[in-house]
């Protein structure tokens, strides 16, 4: 696979043990997005003080515009943490055109290879501007001082290609498609399935090999997505479910875990394979049982009731199997049986 061609969005890519040490000393005057937990870790690398350190409690537009409100002049926008750190960090640096430099300190979400940030507005998720991480870091010293699963939950992302792109193929048969239809695009995402099914040990242990993988296999998605304009590779139902889930609990939930949910449903409602892909998740020990996101049944149960109103009524939202599905309640009882709750 070719990782890094001109068609991916990452500037520059860092990666092995200690690469993100000193790297304050590059940047001029920074300020920081990060969290108490990942913070408190990454600052011993660290010898220069920010201009300011904002701990992400939302990733709601309003909020994160008011905290980079009135700030004194600095260069470069520090991304430390998870999705929601790294969101925010992308945006401001996008919005205040500052240098952007992105050090995940978990890999549960594809956000830190991507060029858009994923904001709220009103628990509305939108995709707004463009930003490149120069460098990305991935210090896999740092990502090991995480728990295992968090990492783990990186694997969501790209899994969730073998929804998606099933989902592409449904509306494409539907001549419902949104962009022009792309047969490469599918089978090079095929490929990219494949190095993440061969490193799936690697990647519940932990290990470099796994972290790599994951971070690899993020920025070849990039190069299959951003020339065609869009992520409908790996985009679909199963994200459309996570958005109905978040807009009724508004709570944020960790990325790739409640993707996991997704994907175990809408492969099922697809008839695609599901036993396959929920063996690969049970595999590398993704938590994608609603158990260990605190979701309650009733919530789960009226969630996916609701799904095909709930993408119906949002217009941007692409053509998937749920536009050509009427989930009855019997369907429902029948295929979350075996889910943890
Ligand atoms: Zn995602």
């Amino acid at each position: 696979m070719n990782y890094f061609s001109l068609n991916t969005n990452v500037k520059e890519l860092r990666i092995g043990d200690n690469s993100s040490k000193g790297i304050d000393k590059e940047i001029g005057k920074y300020i920081v997005f990060t969290m108490k937990i990942p913070w408190d870790v990454l600052k011993k690398n660290l010898t220069k003080t920010p201009e300011k350190i904002i701990f992400v409690e939302s990733v709601e537009k309003d909020i994160i515009d008011n905290e980079i409100d009135n700030l004194d002049d600095f260069d470069t926008v520090l991304g430390v943490g998870g999705g929601m750190a790294i969101d925010c960090a992308k945006y401001s640096s996008w919005k205040l055109k500052k240098r952007l430099v992105s050090i995940p300190t978990i890999l549960s979400v594809d956000a830190f290879t991507t060029p858009a940030a994923g904001i709220r507005v009103n628990h509305d998720v939108r995709y707004l501007g463009e930003a490149s991480p120069n460098p990305l870091i991935i210090d896999y010293k740092i990502l090991k001082t995480a728990p295992k699963s968090l990492n783990i939950a990186g694997i969501g992302d790209l899994l969730s290609i073998h929804t998606a792109s099933f989902d592409w193929q449904i509306a494409n048969k539907a001549k419902k498609s949104e962009f022009p239809f792309d047969s490469n695009a599918i089978s090079n995402g095929k490929e990219i399935l494949n190095f993440v099914y061969n490193n799936i040990g690697n990647i519940r242990e932990n290990n470099n090999n796994g972290l790599r993988c994951i971070v690899e296999a993020y920025i070849s998605l990039n190069t299959i997505c951003l020339p065609i304009g869009h992520f409908r590779i790996e985009e679909g139902s199963e994200h459309y479910l996570f958005y109905e889930l978040e807009e009724r609990l508004k709570r944020p939930f960790l990325h790739g875990e409640i993707i996991g949910l997704g994907i175990y449903l809408m492969s099922r409602l697809q008839n695609n394979d599901f036993k396959f892909i929920t063996s690969i998740m049970d595999d590398v020990s993704l938590s994608y049982h609603p158990k260990s996101m605190m979701i309650l049944k009733k919530d789960l149960i009226d969630s996916i009731l609701n799904l095909r109103n709930y993408v119906e009524k949002k217009s941007k939202l692409w053509y998937t199997i749920i536009n050509e599905s009427s989930i009855e309640k019997d369907w429902v009882e029948e295929n979350i049986k075996l889910l943890n709750f």
